[in-house]
Parts: structure tokens; sequence; C-alpha cells
């Protein structure tokens, strides 16, 4: 069992390991959380799928189901495990956290390290779902992924983030060096477009609620539930209006099919819950979004309203999802959890510091150094209360 010190190691602003302590802490933070969030007496879904289940909103969802419900959770997520002397990946620690945490508390829980999009990462979720956990009352699909394999044709689709049509020129943070500067952002080409509207539109999900209910491990009344972002319109040229917006569009369709079909066949529904912008290994890659990010946080910290993805995640399971609650819904049929980011005033508040800031004053008018921390709290690193300097084992089963 090779322990060892374990150092932040970064490539540019990537953090290519992580800590098992930190990332295990990370993990009873939000049970914590939870616990708290939980209304006395409260039940749901007892048998839950979470597809990307290892870090992020997927990890959340999980650990919302088990210590909020009592759920028996099965978790799908790709992530790299320990060899040698190298770290596993973050989401991989998380995975072995939350499975140690749920045995001591008496929660079955499983996971699975495949890919979700394949058609052998789908079979053994199959067949792990019959032997112990039985038909499944909810499945929340969360997985962001920048590339997928047909599980038919075996053709590989690569997502891009773009504009589509025109450039777009606008703000961003270089988030190694807190460099605040102009980004220009071409148009993707039509081969990008849908192939990322191939990795994270819906044609996957669809994939798998039909294998489900081909196989009868829906119950009666199952819900499904995708993620996705709106954003504000400062963000919409990179985001809703670009390739990735495009994908969850396609997403969103895809849960208007999926709720009359899920209605007809087990009596179930399906729908898509619009999430808040939060730190996350997905949101940091976005350019653009970024800078928004750490703007935002500096606004709805200030305001009180300010929330992770375990509080996003405790409000959905809380008030929409637990027995007895009716899930609201927009116009669209859309479940807005981001109702607080979107508020108007926390809005023009944003757009103005976004008129003004600067590399000179983004420490002074963003939440920029909760953002550097927040990412690196994603590897386990930077988490209060680990002993940095002791050795850490880092060969963990999951
Ligand atoms: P994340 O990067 O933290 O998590 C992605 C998960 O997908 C991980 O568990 C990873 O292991 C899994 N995964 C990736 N490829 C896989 C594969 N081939 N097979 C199995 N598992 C795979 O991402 P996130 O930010 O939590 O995003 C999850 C969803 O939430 C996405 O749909 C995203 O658009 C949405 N969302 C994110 C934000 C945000 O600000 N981060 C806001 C709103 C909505």
């Amino acid at each position: 069992m090779p322990q060892q010190i374990v150092k932040q190691r970064s490539r540019g602003f990537i953090c290519i390991n992580a800590h098992p302590e930190g990332c295990a802490r990370n993990v009873q933070h939000q049970i914590d959380a939870v616990l708290q969030a939980r209304p006395a007496g409260t039940i749901g879904p007892k048998n839950v799928l979470v597809i990307g289940s290892s870090t992020g909103y997927g990890l959340a969802t999980r650990i919302a189901a088990a210590w909020g419900f009592g759920a028996k959770t099965l978790g799908v997520f790709f992530e790299r495990p320990p060899d040698g002397n190298r770290t596993a990946s973050a989401g991989y620690y998380n995975t072995a956290a939350l499975h140690r945490l749920a045995r001591e508390a008496g929660l079955w829980a499983e996971g699975l390290n495949v890919d979700a999009f394949s058609g052998e990462g789908k079979q053994q979720t199959i067949d792990l779902i019959r032997q112990g956990m039985g038909k499944v009352d909810l499945v929340v699909y969360s997985l962001a992924s920048p590339r997928r394999t047909h599980p038919k044709t075996g053709e590989i689709f690569n997502s891009a983030l773009k504009t589509i049509g025109d450039p777009f020129t606008g703000k961003t943070v270089d988030l190694s060096s807190g460099e605040v500067k102009e980004i220009t952002i071409e148009p993707a080409t039509e081969l990008e477009i849908s192939d990322t509207i191939a990795v994270m539109g819906g044609e996957d999900w669809k994939l798998w609620i039909e294998l489900l209910l081909s196989e009868g491990l829906l119950a009666d009344g199952a819900r499904t539930v995708a993620y996705s972002y709106v954003g504000p319109r400062l963000t919409w040229p990179i985001y809703r209006h670009g390739t990735i917006g495009i994908a969850k569009k396609d997403l969103e369709e895809t849960a208007h099919w999926l709720d009359t079909r899920l209605a007809s066949a087990v009596g179930g529904n399906a729908w898509v819950s619009v999430n808040k912008a939060v730190v996350t290994q997905a949101s940091a890659a976005i350019p653009v979004v970024s800078l928004y990010i750490s703007l935002l946080f500096r606004v709805m910290k200030q305001r009180g309203s300010h929330e992770g993805c375990i509080e996003q995640i405790s409000r959905l399971c809380f008030d929409q999802l637990a027995a007895g609650k009716t899930v609201a819904t927009d116009d669209g049929r859309l479940i807005r959890l981001d109702d607080r980011e979107m508020q108007d005033d926390v809005q023009s508040e944003v757009a103005e510091l976004w008129s003004r800031v600067t590399t000179e004053n983004l420490l002074e008018i963003s939440d920029f150094g909760t953002f550097r921390q927040e990412f690196s709290n994603l590897f386990g690193f930077h988490v209060d209360g680990v002993d940095y300097e002791a050795l850490a084992e880092t060969d963990v089963t999951l």
C-alpha cells in the first residue's frame, strides 16, 4: 500500500493529481450539509441511479439521495484509479469515500467505473441493478464529457466550446495568472456542432431510459432528471447560443419525448433541471463563464444567496422530488434551480461589475480567490483540517 505525501501538481490551471483525504473530507462536508437540510420525516425515491456520479452535480445527487432519503444509490462514472505512485483522480477518491461512509451508515451504495456511453457499461449497470438494487425509481443523468464513442457505430464524437454563426470577442480570466483579457472564440463547423450534440445532447440519456424500460427495471412512476445550464445574456454567445447550448436544447427536447414515453410506459416523468453556475471541473473549462462565476459568487455571497452543488441538489430533492411534493417548472417545463442566480437584481449587479472588471481590480470586485480555492478543493487540496505534510494512503479501493 503506497503511502506518500501528496502535494498539488498542476499543468497550467488543471490539477493532475488528487488528495484522498481532502476528497473524503469534501464528501463528508456534503453529507453534513444534507443531514442539516433534510426535513424531519422526509421520504423520497428509494432506488436511485446516477449517471456521472463522482464529481460536481452528480456526486451531490448521490449524497442527497442516500443521506437525504436513505436511498440505495448506484453511481456510474469514468475515473482514473490509483496506479503505483500516481494518485487516482478526484472522482475516484470521492466515490471511495462515499462508499466507505455509506457502508458505515448502513446504506447500500455501489459504483461502476465504466464508460457510460458504451454498451458494455450499460449492460454492467443493468446486471448490478438486477442483482442488488431492484427497480429504479429515479434516474439522474449528470454526464459532462469531452467525447463520446457511439455504442453501435464506434464513431468518436468530440464536443466543442464554440459559438455558432459569428465569432465572439469578450472578456475572460486566465485561471493561472489571474489576467483579465479579451478572448475571441471562433464559430464551430457543422461537424463540430453535430458532434457536440452527439456528446452532450439527449441521445445517450434516451438510450439509458429505453434500455431500463426494455429490461423491466423502471419502477411504476419512475422519474428521470438531466442537468443543464442557461445563464445570463453575457455568456450566451459562448454558452446558450453556442455549441454546448444547442446540445442542451437537444437534451431539453429529449426530456419532452421521454416524459411522454415514461408516462405511457410506467406512469413516470422526465425533466431537465437548470442548475446554478458552480465551480466544477466542467465549468472551469469554459472561457468567459469562469470570469462570470467569479463575479456572481461575490454578488450572491453578499446577498446570502450563494449555493454550491449540494445546496442546489438538496433543494431539488427536498422541495421537488420528495414524496408529497410537486415538481415546479417554468413555461418550457424546466425545473429552475438557478432562480436565485437569475434574479434581476443579482444579474444587474453582475453586469455592472462585468463592465468594469480588469486584471487590476479582479481580486477586489470579484471572488476570484474563492474560485481558485474551490477549484483546488475539487481535487482535495486546500481543504480545511487536512494535514498536507502527512503521509496519505493513495492506493484506495472502491
Ligand atoms: P463534472 O465534470 O463535475 O462531472 C462529470 C461527471 O461525468 C463525472 O462523474 C465523470 O466521471 C462523469 N463522466 C464523464 N464522462 C463519462 C463517461 N464517458 N462515462 C461515465 N461517466 C463519465 O461536471 P458537472 O459540472 O457536475 O456537470 C454535470 C451536469 O451538470 C452537466 O450536464 C452540466 O452541464 C450540468 N451543469 C453544470 C453547471 C456548472 O456550473 N458546473 C451548472 C448547471 C448545470
